[in-house]
């Protein structure tokens, strides 16, 4: 009797670490995406980060606070939100933006997730991303390359 009792309490307490654990994980949410690696980066981003502070009016605080991560050798990747090219997250104190290989040096995907960072908001604000950056596909071709045809946004 008394060892059903224990055997009964193990398995409850087991169930409840194993919620426990299971809700810890699903509240961090920090795994990178599969294929994903850091990536170190260099003057071309802190320049870049530089511009895009500047055309949105903003100050230029935070730089050290994004983990940019590379899914090397691809032109996209899925996400939750759908196939992207780019992608920010808030992850607590911290920004992870994640860039498809092909776009790593793309200068419009790079400063769309940076501004994405600087605002802190997944949405597109429209007096931000359109009018004062240009950082939309297709504010970025009318301002940057006529010709070119437009795509989502990344
Ligand atoms: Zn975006």
């Amino acid at each position: 009797m008394l060892s059903n009792l224990s055997n009964r309490s193990l398995v409850g307490l087991f169930l409840l670490f194993l919620t426990t654990v299971f809700f810890i994980l699903l509240i961090r949410n920090d795994e990178p995406l599969r294929g994903a690696e850091r990536m170190p980066t260099g003057l071309l981003y802190s320049v870049w980060y530089h511009d895009v502070a500047q055309c949105a009016q903003l100050p230029e605080l935070g730089y050290y606070d994004i983990e940019w991560y590379v899914i090397p050798d691809v032109l996209s990747f899925k996400t939750s939100i759908g196939e992207k090219v780019g992608l920010w997250e808030r992850n607590g104190k911290y920004s992870r933006i994640t860039i498809a290989g092909a776009y790593a040096y793309d200068e419009m995907v790079v400063k769309h997730e940076m501004l994405h960072h600087l605002l802190n908001v997944g949405g597109h604000p429209p007096l931000y991303f359109e009018d004062r950056c240009q950082l939309t596909w297709k504010t970025w071709a009318a301002s940057h390359h006529p010709s070119m045809t437009t795509q989502e946004t990344p």
